[in-house]
């Protein structure tokens, strides 16, 4: 386990130490493993111990990452496709705003290939993706996260990464995408108490969903702000 762990951080310090320029990323790679190691040698504690240390590394340098979003022509803000154990995490980039499918029903070993044809980026918690050629040679775009880290870790990470910033809220039952709806259209659908004190509301166009911005909205809204970039 730890040695899956070490191998998707390998591959996050290699590319944070290449984008500060430093001389030799494999040895500073392995450099940081060891200080995590000496912390934490195992399990879950060893896992935050790489987290720590690769956080402080990204903050650092500004973003982990490829790119900033908030410089990405809205055509190129991407698209996920998610492996079938970070489902729970597809939806918090729904509510943050973002495209993300979730694999199920594809076999693991064709995801990188279906993301491909499809232009999107491949989040994935199986660390020997990273290995494959579409992958190295840059072809493919991968975030590796590891399993065993929180929702909320896991799109902090994910948020450092790419320098992910809220956009406009997406459905968080299906991804699909939000659109302003007249109050009069659906009163019939709106709880009376909530007819009372809301005149905003939101209509899913992919599963016809009704939202509006209560306090569960507000709570997700809160979540985000603390994990994603101010
Ligand atoms: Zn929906």
């Amino acid at each position: 386990m730890e040695g899956r762990i070490e191998h998707g951080f390998r591959a996050r310090f290699q590319a944070l130490a290449s984008t500060r320029g430093r001389p030799d990323p494999r040895a500073e790679a392995e450099r940081l493993i060891a200080e995590a190691r000496a912390a934490a040698p195992h399990g879950m504690a060893h896992t935050r111990a790489l987290v720590a240390l690769w956080e402080k590394q990204a903050s650092e340098t500004g973003s982990a990452g490829v790119r900033e979003v908030d410089t990405w022509e809205e055509a190129v803000v991407p698209r996920f496709l998610c492996d079938p154990s970070l489902g729970g995490l597809a939806r918090w980039l729904w509510a943050a705003g973002f495209e993300a499918e979730v694999a199920t029903g594809v076999p693991g070993h064709r995801l990188p290939d279906e993301a491909l044809r499809h232009g999107q980026l491949l989040l994935t918690t199986e660390a020997e993706t990273l290995d494959r050629r579409i992958v190295a040679d840059g072809s493919l775009r991968v975030v590796w996260l590891p399993s065993a880290l929180t929702m909320r870790e896991q799109l902090r990470m994910l948020a450092l990464d790419l320098g992910l910033r809220p956009r406009e809220p997406r459905c968080m039952r299906c991804g699909g995408a939000l659109v302003k709806t007249a109050k009069e259209a659906v009163r019939n659908r709106i709880p009376p108490r909530t007819a009372l004190w809301k005149d905003d509301y939101f209509v899913c166009v992919a599963c016809d969903g009704l939202f509006w911005q209560g306090t569960h909205w507000e709570r997700i809204a809160r979540t985000l702000a603390e994990a994603l970039l101010p």
